[in-house]
Parts: C-alpha cells; sequence; structure tokens
C-alpha cells in the first residue's frame, strides 16, 4: 500500500496542530509510524486519501454501530440542516431524543444533553458532589472518563493509594480528591471507603472496561460494588460511554443486571455527531440548574443536528434489538477465526470479549486489571498492528484499546480478517 498523500498531510497538519492530530491516540505513537488521512468511509470501508480500502474495526471509537454513512443518519442531519443548524433555543427534537433514552435504559427519569463524554463524566462527578455534598471520588487505574481534571490521575507505583496527577496542569489539590482502586478488586475499594468515611462522593466505573483492552467485571466484584456503595451512601456512577446503546438496549446494566445512580454516555449516543449526556433518577437530576443548585451549561448541547442524528440512530438500535446478538456472533467469529491462526503459533496471547468489544493483547497473563493489560508485548502489537493495516485491516493503534465491530461487517469481510493475520502471522512470530 501507498501512503504518500497521508503522509503529506500529516506533515502539514503538524505545522498548525500540536502533534498533527486533535486527539492523541490518532498520531499512531504507540504503533510509529504516520496515520493515515480519510476521504471517505461507507458501511463496513474506510477509504484513505491514497485510495486504499481498510475494514474498519473502530467505527469511529464506537459511535458508528451500523457503519458508516448509515442512510437514515445521514438524512436525518441533512434534512435537519436545511432548517438551521443551531439556535441556542428549545427544540422538540431534543425531548423526543431524551424520551428515547428515558425509555430503553433501566433505572433513569431524565437525561441532560452535553457535547461530549468528557463533559458528561465530568458533570455526573459534579452533581454527584452536589447532590450528596461530599467531595472525593473513587476511580479504577485504567478506565478512562474522558480529559476532565479529576479523571487524569495515576496510581503511585503500582500500590492502590492516593493518587498524582498524570498530567502536567493538573493540580495536587485536584489529585488529593480521587482515589484510586484496582479494576475487578473489591477489597481495593473497601480498603478506601473505610479510610474515607463519609467523604466519598461517587464511584466511577467503566461497567465493562474499555480503556485498557475490554475487560468484562467479575460478577461478583460489579454486584459487591454495587452494595457497597449503597452501604456507605455513595453514588455509583456507570460509565457507559463506550457500553451505553452497545451491548445492550439498555447497556451494560441490562447486560450486567445491575443499575447504577448516575449514568453517563457518549459515542453511539450521538451516532458520529458530537453528543454526550448524563442520566439519572428525577430525586437526583432535578439538583441540576436551573432546576437545582449545581451548575451546568452549553452554548450547543442539545444542538438539533446531533440530536437529530442521536434519533436517528436510537430509533434504528430500537426498532431492531437483534442487532445487539447479531453483533455478538459475529464478534465470537472473529474471536474463534484469530484462536485459530494463533493457537498453532505457541505466541502468548489473551483475547478479551463481551458483546462487540474485544481485544487481543500478546500476554500469558490474564487480563483483568490494568496491571495485567500493561504486560503485553509492545513490539510484537506494533508489527501486528502495521502488518494487518498493510493487508488493508484498520485496528485500532494501541494494545490498550477495544475493538468495536458494527454491523455493516459482513462475515467475508471478518474471513478476510482472519485470513490477513494468517498472512502476516510469520511477521509477528
Ligand atoms: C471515549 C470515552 C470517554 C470520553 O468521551 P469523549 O467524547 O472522547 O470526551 C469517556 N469515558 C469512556 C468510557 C470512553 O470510552
Amino acid at each position: 500500500m501507498v501512503y504518500q498523500r497521508s503522509s503529506e498531510l500529516f506533515a502539514e497538519a503538524k505545522k498548525v496542530i500540536p502533534g498533527g492530530v486533535n486527539s492523541p491516540v490518532r498520531a499512531f505513537k504507540a504503533v510509529g509510524g504516520d496515520p493515515i488521512f480519510i476521504e471517505r468511509a461507507k458501511g463496513a470501508y474506510l477509504y484513505d486519501v491514497d485510495g486504499n480500502r481498510y475494514i474498519d474495526f473502530i467505527a469511529s471509537w464506537g459511535p458508528l454501530i451500523l457503519g458508516h454513512a448509515y442512510q437514515p443518519l445521514v438524512d436525518a442531519v441533512t434534512e435537519r440542516a436545511k432548517k438551521g443548524t443551531s439556535f441556542g433555543i428549545p427544540t422538540e427534537i431534543e425531548t423526543e431524543l431524551a424520551k428515547l433514552a428515558v425509555d430503553m435504559v433501566p433505572g433513569i427519569d431524565k437525561i441532560r444533553f452535553v457535547n461530549s463524554g468528557t463533559e458528561a463524566c465530568m458533570s455526573a462527578v459534579r452533581l454527584a458532589r452536589g447532590y450528596s455534598g461530599r467531595d472525593k471520588i473513587i476511580k479504577f487505574a485504567g478506565c478512562y472518563h474522558g480529559h476532565a481534571d479529576a479523571f487524569l490521575i495515576q496510581a503511585g507505583s503500582g500500590a492502590v493509594t492516593f493518587g498524582s496527577p498524570n498530567s502536567p496542569g493538573v493540580t495536587q489539590g485536584t489529585a488529593r480528591d480521587t482515589l484510586l482502586a484496582r479494576y475487578n478488586d473489591l477489597e481495593s475499594v473497601r480498603v478506601l471507603i473505610e479510610a474515607n468515611e463519609n467523604d466519598i462522593a461517587a464511584v466511577i466505573i467503566e461497567p465493562v472496561a474499555g480503556n485498557m483492552g475490554c475487560i468484562p467485571p467479575d460478577e461478583n466484584f460489579i454486584q459487591g460494588l454495587r452494595q457497597l456503595c449503597t452501604d456507605a451512601g455513595i453514588l455509583l456512577i456507570f460509565d457507559e460511554v463506550m457500553t451505553g446503546f452497545r451491548l445492550a438496549p439498555g447497556g451494560a446494566q441490562e447486560v450486567l443486571g445491575i443499575e447504577a445512580d448516575i449514568l453517563a454516555f457518549g459515542k453511539v449516543i450521538g451516532g458520529g455527531l458530537p453528543v454526550g449526556a448524563f442520566a439519572a433518577r428525577s430525586e437526583i437530576m432535578d439538583y441540576l440548574a436551573p432546576e437545582g443548585p449545581v451548575y451546568q451549561a452549553g452554548t450547543l448541547s442539545g444542538n438539533p443536528l446531533a440530536m437529530s442524528a442521536g434519533f436517528a440512530m436510537l430509533s434504528a438500535l430500537n426498532n431492531d434489538r437483534e442487532v445487539f446478538q447479531r453483533l455478538a456472533e459475529k464478534t465470537q467469529y472473529l474471536h474463534h477465526g484469530l484462536d485459530k491462526v494463533l493457537d498453532k503459533t505457541g505466541i502468548a496471547y489473551q483475547i478479551n470479549r463481551l458483546g462487540s468489544m474485544i481485544s487481543l493483547h500478546f500476554t500469558s497473563d490474564k487480563v483483568i486489571d490494568f496491571e495485567s493489560s500493561a504486560t503485553g508485548n509492545n513490539p510484537r502489537f506494533k508489527r501486528y498492528f502495521h502488518g494487518m493495516l498493510r493487508e488493508g485491516i484498520y485496528l485500532p493503534p494501541s494494545a490498550f484499546e477495544s475493538y468495536f465491530l458494527n454491523d455493516a461487517l459482513s462475515y467475508e469481510d471478518l474471513d478476510r480478517t482472519i485470513e490477513a493475520l494468517e498472512k502476516i502471522i510469520s511477521e509477528i512470530q
């Protein structure tokens, strides 16, 4: 494959955009080389500016669960744009999308729309703090909740401990209010709760982790977490930015049979336009301005173009609820196909999967938390990534990212993907 035009465009971009990208993972730092620049996409395929075609396993990091340029969504946005793109005044489509979301998701009465998953998580935490009158939150090492200050915290020296900032610009003061626990380790949460009695407003978690590869929660862990929070009067926030409207109509809550107190959404809920949302029962949501004292706002929040995209997406999913099962079966098919090729080689690897989320780690350790996900063989991952790219398979350019399958992927596409691995397998031995 030729990547000349992409490389030229990347060089130009770097002159005026830091690192040439508007979100770091796009720059291919973890795998090396220049990123591809996309010209257009349709269904399961991406087309880059050099005329190469790729089978896409990212789908814009999740939102495009029905594939690229899904016709009803394109039509909805196009029609809406003709009537004006933004007013900063209420529109009916906001209520329509809110009703649909409240109907699909268990345990919520009201929802507030924002413009990104970051905003959704940040606002959910502010609401939890305002509602509870407490300051501290617990998050899990390896879980990503967007780039708000409170979430850019890392564990000290491997131990479960008070966090320290993992980005310059985040203050020690902010870090002090974020406590770090270990994913799938209930005891690590219990210790923090005991040491900070009556100080913890919320525990925020990806109910199925997708930002250290895909890591499903152990059943006892996630049920125990719900119980611990209830017992201590702590609000449980499920960050369903990735899992919401992807794993089931009711997201991870439905799959796990557990209800959180506050939910954060993003990605699929906007169908590829910038939408985030947070939701809860009325008692909590009515704490928000203008009804209540917790401030939250947005010039473009509930933007009609974005809302019409979200409505087209959620309507399609709500009217075809088999899609989730269909996607899970495709993902299982891919899993078994990759297993078949890799098992012949003696390469140490782990594949984790839940619904339409799947990831491959080159390690012999079971991947259950951040530490185990970080044991992967990175040089091997790089060769795997670039080998597959050359064969026209677009995978996440980092071992810490999940793949997101979309329903436009055919079994032929999956076979082609498995064959591609077979073809490059000698390079990654
Ligand atoms: C993507 C993601 C976010 C952040 O959403 P943005 O729209 O990128 O701000 C938050 N939480 C989770 C679980 C995510 O996957």
